[in-house]
């Protein structure tokens, strides 16, 4: 039986701030459509090509639902989903996410069954798991702030092991290793285009730091854009290299030289972004109690599993 939850997706106008010519172009549709409203804190939004569906985290309500984009209707796909926060898609087309109840990452298998990917650091529990690329080398690379921990409302609460909030590889072998050590509340992560750069949203410093990825490991780090809306959260990059980021006002476009060039104003506060759709240009929003859909004449960087295809 399909529950179906918040269907009447509803559109209004795409408000449009356009600052920079460089964003006057990636308009598709004059409309963002609503196409779920009954979450509490909706998080982790990944196109999934194969089942035609976003998937996506309510947090607090401890599940993760699936929109059907044949049917669009959004259903529940796992709960208790283990506090789920973000989650992607990886080079074989398996879903990753990060368990904030858990403190774990975790893969679902073909199966249907769950394997963990990354639970300890030298014998202490990780935070709380918050956002997850994977890179097209297979390794996996996660953020870990605290929010899954600090209260039981997005997570069980519980103590913080680590002396810090790290960013982290996983090795296609298993190993994690800490790649930065330096942040106060690492959050969202998107790599450039051909992945010799990694993008790292600090909730805290309310900025985004550019990283070169030298094999294993990241260097500089330096500030690339500072948040003028509240604090960034989830990261994406699209064809271009420009750089679309999660604000308490809506989306904030960024060229790859770090200029804010174009705003997508949202009513609610924004926590992450994807592409998506079967040609990629369907930009996917989770904001507070709702997902939205904005159709653009700009793609998302290709995922990975395509660049294996
Ligand atoms: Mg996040």
């Amino acid at each position: 039986m399909t529950i179906v939850l918040g269907e009447a997706p509803a559109r209004i106008r795409a408000e449009l701030v356009v600052l920079d010519e460089r964003f006057a172009g990636v308009a598709g549709d004059e409309y963002v459509e609503r196409l779920y409203d009954g979450g509490r804190w909706l998080e982790g939004p990944a196109y999934v090509p194969a089942w035609r569906s976003l998937i996506f985290s309510d947090i607090p309500n401890d599940r993760l639902l699936r929109w059907d984009e044949v049917s669009g209707q959004t259903s529940v796909f796992r709960q208790p989903s283990g506090f789920v926060n973000g989650n992607t898609i990886d080079g074989l087309g398996r879903l990753v996410s990060c368990s904030q109840g858990e403190r774990q990452v975790i893969r679902t298998e073909y199966d249907g069954s769950r394997v963990v990917l990354a639970s300890h650091l030298d014998g202490l529990r990780l935070n709380s798991p918050n956002d997850v690329v994977v890179r097209r080398d297979g390794s996996v690379w996660f953020t870990d702030p605290p929010y899954g921990i600090t209260s039981s409302y997005e997570g069980n609460g519980g103590e913080q092991e680590l002396d810090g909030c790290y960013v982290y590889r996983i090795d296609p072998d298993g190993g994690l290793t800490v790649v930065a050590d330096d942040f106060r509340r690492p959050n969202g992560l998107a790599f450039s285009l051909d992945e010799t750069e990694l993008y790292v949203a600090d909730t805290h410093g309310s900025h985004i730091r550019r990283f070169e990825v030298d094999g294993a490991k990241l260097t500089g780090g330096e500030v690339f854009a500072p948040c003028t809306a509240g604090r960034f959260d989830g990261i994406r990059v699209d064809e271009a290299g420009r750089v679309w980021a999660a604000t308490h006002e809506g989306v904030h476009c960024f060229a790859p030289d770090g200029t804010l060039i174009g705003k997508l104003i949202l009513p609610d506060v924004v926590s992450n972004l994807t592409f998506g759709g079967p040609r990629g240009n369907r930009l996917f929003v989770t904001a507070t109690t709702s997902v939205w859909s904005w159709h653009l004449t700009a793609r998302g960087a290709r995922p990975p599993y395509a660049a294996n295809a």
